[in-house]
């Protein structure tokens, strides 16, 4: 395929491991497993009282309870209906499945008093094989060497897997991050955000 500038941003170790314009890249991730419930009314009074929740707790798989009924017209028939979404960070190779996790969460919700078992009318689950890019000591030594590779040949590679830098892709960050490349391309502005390790962005 043609092109004059190509701007990647689907994960760069796949970028790398499809074009092998260089040796895999030594950085890692972690997977996520998300797991809705759709619930009949009423809404536990708790859970009116807020969006969101934390889970520091070995007792349940999640680390995240987002309670989408608060967020706005998410459920189907809200004279009816409630739901809640949580998420459950594992390393790549843990080997637990979805079912189990699901049925993990479920309960963990349940033991939380987020809701009765009596109230639940649908579950939902998938997995995210890319669920967060760890910052390992060696990421950044790799990603330099990506990008060393990557831009002579006019490939911009940013985002959340694009960059690989987690702690500069949330969603605004990821929005900065293409501005700044456009204004970098265009107008000849360098990146402030988004650090590639190559000489410009030293020192
Ligand atoms: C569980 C979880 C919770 C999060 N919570 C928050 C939060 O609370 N706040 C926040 O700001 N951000 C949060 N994020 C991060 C947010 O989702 C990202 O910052 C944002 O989506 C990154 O945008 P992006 O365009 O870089 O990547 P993405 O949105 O991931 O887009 C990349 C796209 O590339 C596509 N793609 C992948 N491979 C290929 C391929 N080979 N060919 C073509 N296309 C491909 C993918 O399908 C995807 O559509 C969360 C992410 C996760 C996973």
């Amino acid at each position: 395929m043609d092109y004059d500038i190509l701007i990647n941003t689907s994960p760069i170790d796949k970028l790398i491991n499809e074009t092998k314009l260089c040796s895999p890249l030594n950085i890692e991730r972690s997977k996520v497993f998300i797991v809705g419930v759709g619930l009949k009314l009423p809404m536990t009074e708790f859970c009116k009282t807020i969006t969101w929740l934390y889970f520091p707790d070995p007792a349940v798989p999640f680390y995240r309870l987002s309670i989408h009924s608060r967020y706005g017209e998410v459920t189907p028939d809200n004279t009816k209906y409630w739901s809640v979404m949580c998420e459950c960070a594992r390393s790549i190779d843990d080997p637990i499945t979805e079912e189990e996790i699901r049925d993990q969460a479920v309960e963990g919700l349940i033991l939380k008093s987020i809701f009765t078992r009596e109230q639940i009318v649908s579950i939902y689950s998938t997995t995210l094989d890319y669920g967060y890019p760890i910052p390992t000591v060696e990421r950044d030594a790799e990603i330099a060497r990506a990008h060393a590779i990557l831009e002579p040949l006019d490939i911009y590679s940013r985002g959340r897997f694009g960059g690989w830098k987690y702690e500069a892709s949330n969603q605004d960050h990821c929005f900065i991050q293409g501005k700044e490349l456009a204004d970098r391309l265009f107008l000849d502005i360098p990146e402030k955000l988004y650090k590639t390790g190559l000489p410009e962005h030293r020192g």
